[in-house]
Parts: structure tokens; sequence; C-alpha cells
């Protein structure tokens, strides 16, 4: 596991200190993180669903499912990849840099979030890939 801390320091620093939501600039100490597919309905703790929330917003937010989550979601885990944070991968860096970025779909199963490109799967679980899988279409 990751520190909260951790996690909190490279969110923040990747949004350039703004709420995602509202824009508007949070020192660190004022600055909440929002679940962006939210935690009550299986939204994770994982950099690609973390994002920086200021207080008001993220009271305002609470439950609600964004519209857009799940284009977010491929955008901030393409983004945690290239930044070395998605720990783990059982190919290397360049190759998993690729196949993140070929990512077009996401969806969760009882264990993992899965993010899916042309023919293969990665599975993600706590920040790690710790699976690959490759398939043909038919
Ligand atoms: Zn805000």
């Amino acid at each position: 596991m990751i520190h909260k801390k951790t996690i909190k320091a490279y969110v923040y620093t990747r949004d350039q200190g703004k709420c995602y939501h509202c824009g508007k600039l949070i020192r660190l100490n004022r600055t909440t993180l929002d679940h962006y597919f939210p935690k009550s309905l299986g939204g994770t703790e994982e950099f690609f669903n973390l994002v920086t929330c200021c207080k008001p917003c993220n009271r305002m937010k609470k439950s609600a499912v964004p519209k857009d989550w799940v284009a977010i979601n491929i955008a901030l885990f393409k983004r945690a990849v290239s930044d070395g944070k998605v720990s783990n991968p059982p190919c290397d860096l360049d190759e998993l840099i690729i196949l993140a970025h070929g990512v077009e779909s996401v969806f969760r199963n009882k264990v993992n979030t899965v993010f899916e490109g042309e023919g293969y799967r990665l599975y993600v679980k706590e920040n790690k890939i710790y699976k690959i899988v490759r398939f043909h279409h038919e």
C-alpha cells in the first residue's frame, strides 16, 4: 500500500494545485481528495480515480457519478503510467506506456479495474498492474 500522504502529494502536483471541479487554486493543507468514480459505489483509492478537490466541491458532489468518469479514469491512468506511478508491470515500461496509451475503455469487476485496448486488457489493483491478457478478436 502507498502512504496516503504520498498519494495526496502526487495528485496535488499532477492537478497543479487546482480543484478538479471548479478550477480554484487550493493550498495543500486545504485540499481533499475526491474519488472521481464514487467510493460508495466501488471507486478505488488509486491515482487514476483521485482528483484534487476543494471542500465545498467535495461536499456538493457526494456520491454523484460524473458522466465523464470513464474518460477521466483512462486519462489519469495514462498519466500515472507515464509518471511511473503504476508499478509492477509484467513487461518493460516503454511497452507499458504504449499499451496504456492505447486504452479505450475501462470497467470494474469485483477485484480489479480493467483497462482495455484493442486486443489486450490490463488488470489493475492498488496502483499495480498484475496481469496483462492479450486476446484476438474473432
Ligand atoms: Zn472546487
